[in-house]
């Protein structure tokens, strides 16, 4: 297990946006496809990453395996390592606590179901939103948001995008409209209530996969910490664009304490987010922890 703190290998930038000089390339743990709500298909991206120069990534769609049978089969053609991996989206209070999972056997059955009732609960959620837009004096229409998908998976992304689409809103470059219409203080969110935080570690454990806690500088504080742990949590994504020099120190310091693995990944989202694929990254020596097809 590596515990030491390589910030002289911080091999990315540190704000949202601000790429860092790239040093030398690791594993890009963190990326979303069109299975849930990336731009590229799970293919474009393993391809992207090739040419990169990444020596690895996994595919991190939100609450769907959808794209893995893609992502891993280009990756063997391309000789591409390629980690099965998901993110679950959980509230705790009123915190969001995001779950990665790595190396997950995500075709059984039992994740298949688990996965389905969360994303027809996502849908009722979506549902629920539109109409609160609507009490609101935003008359969208759900084909509109429906238009804007991929496949099931449906999250404010899309609701956001058949709002520009439909002309409801503009250009918004800072985000602002999603914040006062979606955000999570906004006129028409709605909480997820698909998956407990406990449950989502204790799922990724059941396939054999190995539950980290995203991106907690987004967190407004780490105390679920060691529950987190005694229910199987076995990382930390310390390696985050978002993430300060002081913030990585500081969850390494917490990674030792618990005795997790440190992760990292850049949440790239293609044309749909605000990083690069490889803006932050893990250490390619974790490939042989995280089960690929590499
Ligand atoms: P959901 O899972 O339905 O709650 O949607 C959350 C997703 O919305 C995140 O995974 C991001 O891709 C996206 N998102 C979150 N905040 C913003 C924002 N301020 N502007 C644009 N997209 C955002
Ligand atoms: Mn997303
Ligand atoms: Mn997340
Ligand atoms: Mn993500």
């Amino acid at each position: 297990m590596r515990h030491e703190c390589p910030i002289s290998s911080f091999r990315h930038g540190c704000s949202w946006g601000r790429p860092g000089v790239v040093l030398e390339m690791g594993l890009d743990l963190h990326t979303h496809s069109t299975a849930s709500d990336g731009s590229l298909t799970p293919g474009e991206l393993v391809l992207a990453a090739k040419r990169r120069g990444l020596d690895g990534l996994a595919l991190t769609d939100h609450d769907s395996v959808e794209g893995l049978d893609e992502a891993i089969r280009v990756g063997t053609e391309l000789e591409f390592p390629v980690v099965p991996g998901i993110e679950l989206t959980t509230d705790f209070g009123d915190e969001e606590v995001h779950i990665l999972g790595y190396g997950i056997q995500w075709r059984r059955l039992c994740l298949r179901e688990k996965l389905e009732r969360i994303i027809a609960s996502r849908e009722e959620r979506a549902r629920g939103m539109v109409e609160r837009l609507k009490r609101a004096g935003i008359h969208l229409s759900w084909e509109a948001v429906r238009a804007g998908t991929s496949g099931k998976f449906i999250g404010r992304p899309h609701i956001y995008h058949a709002m520009k689409e439909s002309g409801l809103i503009g250009e918004d470059p800072l985000r602002k409209s999603f914040e006062y219409y979606l955000g999570k203080h906004g006129v028409a969110y709605l909480p997820h209530q698909e998956i407990g935080t406990f449950e989502a570690v204790e799922l990724i454990r059941s396939v054999e996969g190995i539950p980290v806690l995203a991106h907690p500088g987004r967190m407004t504080n780490l105390s679920i910490l060691p529950k987190l742990c005694q229910h199987g949590l076995a990382g930390l994504e310390v390696y985050y664009p978002s993430h300060t020099p002081s913030q990585i120190r500081r969850f390494c310091r917490s990674a030792k304490r618990y005795g997790l693995l440190l992760t990292g990944g850049s949440d790239y989202h293609g044309s749909n987010g605000r990083t690069e694929l490889g803006e932050a990254q893990a250490p390619t020596e974790l490939l042989n922890q995280l089960r690929s097809n590499g």
